[in-house]
């Protein structure tokens, strides 16, 4: 029932988004207003708590969507957010319909090739999940089985990285909270997701999983979260999120947003 809410004000709000979008001409990208200003349009997730998430009236509300609206206030840049899931985002980015992208998206060096990053702003590690009552003790435990991953993200990659080693399958998804379902309905017997957002799921939304591995703290697929844009494209968009980002921490917002959501600042 909360799911079926939650899908409904994401498919609201993606409908008024793209009411939007098309009543301006289908203009791609940055939208320019009557005083000449810039509406940038950033791409996000659907549900990506704590980080993104809609609120039951549509709100998009999370660390994301605080920071970014502090920074546009320090920065006096208007935008314009685009929900459309965490594969869609950077593949709007990649083709220059939409101008940024915030959505708990880790710096990789692969990524580097096609977005140009702002600095991190938070801290991730990727970690497997299953059911809180029965499911697995240990990736060991994985042979044999299925678990769900989420399209495009490095909890997907470091799930295809080990499951020839653990000997499981993997069945992809485009949300997560379709993802965490598939195990909760015991189609997959695990799920791969970034620790934050699990932990989130697991101790404020008492999602019923738990975590039972994480991988190395010092691996490729933990890497903190950044800002992006098209690599050459949108420079001041970026220098404005750095610029911003910096004064935020500097005047105690950052952690006055993190610290709404979750419990440590990391
Ligand atoms: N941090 C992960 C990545 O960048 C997942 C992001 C997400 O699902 N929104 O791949």
């Amino acid at each position: 029932m909360k799911l079926r809410q939650i899908c409904g004000a994401v498919a609201g709000v993606a409908l008024a988004v793209c009411l939007a979008g098309c009543a301006g001409g289908g203009a791609q990208g940055a939208d320019t207003g009557a005083n000449g200003s810039k509406t940038y349009k950033i791409a996000t997730d659907t549900a990506f708590a704590p980080f993104e998430y809609a609120e039951s009236d549509g709100t998009y509300v999370g660390i994301d969507m605080e920071l970014l609206d502090a920074i546009a206030k320090k920065e006096g840049f208007e935008y314009k957010i685009d929900p459309v899931g965490f594969d869609a985002a950077l593949q709007n980015v990649q083709s220059n319909q939409a101008d940024g992208v915030i959505a708990g998206m880790s710096i990789t060096d692969t990524r580097k090739q096609v977005f140009d990053f702002s600095e991190p702003y938070y801290n991730s590690t990727v970690c497997c999940a299953t059911k809180a009552d029965g499911g697995v003790a240990s990736l060991e435990e994985l042979r044999g089985k299925n678990v769900a991953v989420k399209n495009g993200t490095m909890s997907a990659n470091w799930a295809e990285s080990i499951k020839g080693q653990y000997g499981f399958t993997t069945t992809t998804f485009d949300t997560s909270d379709v993802m965490y379902q598939d195990v909760l309905a015991g189609n997959s017997v695990a799920c791969f997701e970034d620790t934050p957002v699990m932990s989130y799921a697991i101790d404020k939304v008492g999602m019923g999983l738990k975590i039972v591995a994480e991988c190395d703290a010092s691996s490729e697929f933990a890497t903190p979260y950044g800002f992006a844009v098209n690599r050459g494209a949108n420079a001041e968009l970026l220098q404005k999120f750095n610029e911003g980002l910096a004064a935020i921490k500097a005047d105690g917002t950052y952690d006055k947003i993190v610290s709404k959501y979750v419990q440590t600042v990391k």
